[in-house]
């Protein structure tokens, strides 16, 4: 299969904690990573042929199940992802009083040197200590395109990472309208693109304390598996601004080698 195109990557961002989802345009469709709230309403005059759920946090899984259902579209993600998106107590036990509806998976995901999705080759890395069965996806075209890149404002990482609940998360940063705040950016075309779920922020990383977290899980799993890709590689996390492997190599205090 040959992998030499770029693609095009809409960002939208919403939900409570403002999470990013990621439109992918591939070869043979178009692909959604992540689905917080808002994201059904904002793509729904966008087809999309599959949406992969970087991890279970409601967050990034609360139009999951409303956009498989009005797209139609299949559904990949680990097999952890599923049988926590299957959990009804799972967001109670976290103290939130939100129910996510469950979506199966039509593709589960696991650790992959070459995943074909939608006709592009990925790979998938499982690095949880974030949350069980987070994977990120990475993709190196051999071509680019030039394009305009946008950076919207965002809840930062550290006030992420700093909370001690979510529902510290959730007030610190909420929308000025709460359920209706949403952004939304055109990114620059691919070229070593790291989609990073919650694992990987510009300088931070995915909280681990909350129930099923792993701190040392975490920082081993980014050292080995995500720092050890070339310094360009963007990186696309759930939350704050676009960074790269090299920044977060150098200046990110929690994984700096
Ligand atoms: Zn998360
Ligand atoms: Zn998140």
């Amino acid at each position: 299969m040959k992998n030499e195109f770029s693609f095009k990557i809409d960002r939208f961002t919403g939900g409570p904690v403002e999470t990013h989802a990621y439109l992918v345009t591939l070869p043979e469709g178009n692909l959604l990573v992540d689905a917080p709230e808002g994201a059904a309403d904002y793509f729904r005059d966008v087809p999309i042929d599959l949406l992969i759920l970087t991890h279970s946090h409601f967050d990034h899984v609360m139009d999951a199940a409303k956009i498989v259902r009005e797209k139609k579209c299949g559904a990949a993600m680990h097999r952890t992802t599923e049988e926590h998106l299957a959990d009804k107590m799972l967001n109670k036990r976290f103290g939130l009083p939100i129910e996510i509806e469950p979506v199966k998976a039509t593709i589960y995901l696991e650790e992959s040197k070459q995943q074909n999705i939608l006709g592009a080759l990925f790979e998938i890395f499982e690095v949880p200590g974030h949350c069980p069965g987070s994977i990120c996806l990475y993709n190196e075209p051999a071509t680019n395109l030039s394009s305009q890149s946008t950076d919207v404002a965002n809840c930062g990482v550290a006030s992420v990472l700093a909370s001690s609940s979510i529902n510290d998360t959730l007030s610190r940063c909420a929308p000025k309208a709460p359920g209706t705040s949403s952004t939304s950016a055109t990114l620059k075309p691919g070229s070593k693109i790291l989609f990073g779920g919650d694992v990987l922020f510009a300088g931070g990383v995915g909280r681990w304390d909350l129930p099923g977290g792993d701190g040392k899980l975490l920082i081993d799993g980014i050292r080995k598996k995500l720092l050890t890709l070339s310094p360009e590689t963007r990186v696309l996390p759930g939350h704050g601004p676009e960074t790269t492997i090299g920044i977060e190599a150098k200046t990110n205090g929690y994984v700096a080698l």
